[in-house]
């Protein structure tokens, strides 16, 4: 059977098992005994591994770091790299964060793209792979991250114990793999602010966001105008032209907005 084939041939389950991993809600929590990164995140490892030994596969839980499965024979290992654990919901969601329902044809839920969309994908490429008995020169290690989100510390641990494969890539984020990222950057931008001269506005603060590596889902700043009515006005024009829920408050004679 072609491959292409194989895979619509799966479609049903392919889907179903997205659904399932993505209700479970990943965020990293307080740890507990066997589950460092919390008890979603262990839920989440958990359902991939016993879906993975479902699927035919050796299926390994490194002490609820990370676990992975693999497929083939042979001393090298080329790996897949990926992880179960999402950044926190945030709030303006028009479907459930954690519901996976199905609208026009896509899946609404946070992780469903970063990152057990690609995860499910993968492993279920391994299963076409391994059913239509593809020959293989080498194993083929699909690794479960836990903790990506939040600092990568499942993967010192991975090494511990595990020689590195040969190669590999990283189903994460954009359609169709990213082979690696240059890294990131988390700084801080700081900025007296201060009226100046006779400036009508003075910026006390601004606020927004959860976690430095997820959209904002809000923003507030509290502004300190001589003219309310200016600054009401163009809070309205802003929210014409972009389409953004604003909403300007009027406090302690201050604006927040
Ligand atoms: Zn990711």
């Amino acid at each position: 059977m072609d491959i292409n084939l194989k895979i619509d041939s799966m479609r049903d389950e392919i889907i179903k098992s997205t659904q399932e991993i993505l209700k479970i809600k990943s965020v990293e929590d307080t740890p507990k005994e066997g589950m460092p990164f919390g008890e979603g995140v262990a839920k989440s490892l958990e359902y991939a591994l016993n879906l993975s030994k479902e699927l035919g596969f050796k299926a390994v839980n490194m002490d609820g770091y990370v676990g992975y499965a693999e497929y083939g024979e042979g001393e090298d290992y080329i790996a897949v790299l990926g992880h179960l654990d999402v950044v926190p919901e945030g709030d303006g969601w028009q479907y459930p964060p954690y519901g996976a329902e199905i609208h026009d044809g896509k899946i609404y839920a946070r992780g469903a793209l970063d990152d057990k969309g690609p995860m499910i994908a993968a492993l279920y490429g391994l299963k076409a792979i391994k059913d239509l008995n593809l020959p293989l020169s080498k194993r083929i290690r699909i690794i479960f991250g836990t903790n990506e989100e939040t600092g990568s510390n499942d993967i010192p641990y991975y090494l511990k114990s595990e020689k590195p494969p040969v190669a590999g890539f990283t189903p994460d984020a954009e359609f169709p793999l990213i082979h690696a990222e240059k890294g990131l950057t988390v700084f801080n931008i700081v900025k007296e602010l201060e009226r100046k001269g006779n400036g009508d506005i003075k910026i006390e603060y601004i606020k927004g966001g959860q976690r430095a590596n997820m959209v904002p889902d809000y923003c507030e700043a509290g502004l300190d105008a001589k003219d309310k009515g200016a600054v009401i006005k163009k809070a309205d024009e802003f929210a014409i032209r972009t389409g953004f829920d604003v909403k300007v408050e009027d406090k302690d004679d201050k604006i927040n907005s």
